[in-house]
């Protein structure tokens, strides 16, 4: 995947946009692009596969708070959602890239004359991913050899141009015979593609340019990571032995629970026990936020399980604002003395059958269907 694609502009919907919208518009661009329609047109073809890759991570809300996250990391510009360290992967990358958990620690290889990608894990508390916060993070990677400034060569001069390539560092191949015969350009084997030959090593590196040093980064995490979600600086990874690009550093993120809250995508969730005096005549009752508590005023005649959304009071990323869903549940009162027991069956006793509404239609379900009384035995 190429850099800097935004899957929401590829189907050209708000980043906002609910799932039917997202649904409609890749619907409407499949149709619009699809390769049947257009043979031998290599641009509609890539459109189409652009089309889809959109598809498959927007219409996964998952797959979607994970790509929002990275729409709001900082660091992200420049590498795009996927980054280099996707490409030639293909798609299918993307789930394992999100989910690999057994690489954390290692280093991942990348081609070309670019340097190890680094890949840590970091924990972070529930409330430090959900309001965002600053992270100092110090590991060990290879930089430029300070006392050759990266040439391998002593003193960074101790080196003169090579005599097969003539500095250029790459040389004239001819590959087959006769008509096939092909010229291609590959990397001088004397001088290793450097265009230079090292008269004395440098004795810090022994001749690599590359040494090893203790690098600290700082950065800030966008509120909402969640697990999986990482951030990437790019060129924080090692310096090449003999030059080349660094490669990147990843940053994947754990994140742990809390006692309160729940959380799915940027919405969070919360459970909250109220009494059975409340639950019958209402009263006020405080609720956690991610700021700070709130003040409810629960109504008379309450009923266990009843769910509120709260809206806005999730998590608030740059691009998304997720909601508060808080579901009541009635306590009731364990460890009954005597006297307290006398007194509720006096209460329930003395309930008239409209009272109870909801146990009242339960029983004319249950004696429609199977012709019996639910609450006979009590
Ligand atoms: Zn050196
Ligand atoms: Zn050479």
């Amino acid at each position: 995947m190429a850099d800097n694609k935004n899957y929401y502009d590829i189907l050209g919907v708000s980043k906002t946009a609910s799932q039917d919208e997202i649904k409609a518009a890749y619907r409407k661009l499949v149709k619009q692009y699809h390769p049947d329609l257009h043979p031998n047109d290599p641009d509609c073809a890539a459109k189409f596969k652009d089309i889809n890759e959109a598809n498959e991570v927007l219409s996964d809300p998952d797959k979607r708070s994970k790509y929002d996250f990275q729409l709001d990391n900082p660091y992200a510009a420049g590498s795009g959602f996927s980054g280099s360290g996707f490409s030639g992967t293909g798609f299918e990358g993307f789930g394992d890239i999100f989910n690999m958990f057994s690489g954390f620690g290692g280093m991942n290889e990348r081609p070309g004359r670019q340097g190890r990608t680094h890949t840590y894990e970091m924990q972070l508390s529930f409330l430090d991913a959900a309001l965002g916060c600053s992270r100092e993070f110090t590991y060990t990677r290879k930089d430029k050899c300070p006392d050759c400034r990266g040439t391998g060569a002593k003193g960074g001069t101790a080196m003169h141009t090579c005599p097969k390539c003539g500095g250029a560092g790459k040389v004239k191949q001819s590959v087959g015979a006769g008509f096939f015969r092909t010229i291609t350009l590959s990397a001088c084997p004397q001088c290793r593609g450097m265009g230079k030959i090292i008269d004395e090593s440098c004795p810090t590196c022994k001749g690599k340019g590359t040494t090893q040093v203790n690098t600290k980064v700082k950065f800030d995490i966008p509120a909402g990571a969640d697990n999986g979600s990482y951030i990437r600086r790019p060129g924080y990874g090692d310096v090449p032995d003999n030059g080349g690009e660094p490669g990147d550093l990843l940053i994947y993120f754990t994140v742990g629970t809390h006692k309160l809250f729940k959380r799915k995508d940027y919405n969070l969730y919360v459970n909250v026990p109220i009494p059975f005096k409340t639950a019958c005549l209402g009263g006020k009752v405080m609720i956690p936020a991610l700021d700070k508590p709130f003040e409810y005023t629960i109504p008379e005649a309450f009923q266990s399980g009843k769910q509120i959304v709260i809206k806005g009071k999730g998590i608030k990323s740059r691009s998304k604002t997720g909601d508060l869903y808080v579901t009541f549940s009635v306590e009731t009162p364990v460890r009954l003395s005597k006297s307290q027991r006398d007194a509720i069956a006096a209460l329930c006793d003395g309930l008239e059958t409209k009272q109870n509404p909801l146990m009242n239609s339960y029983k004319d379900n249950m004696s429609k269907d199977y012709g019996i009384n639910p609450y006979e035995k009590i």
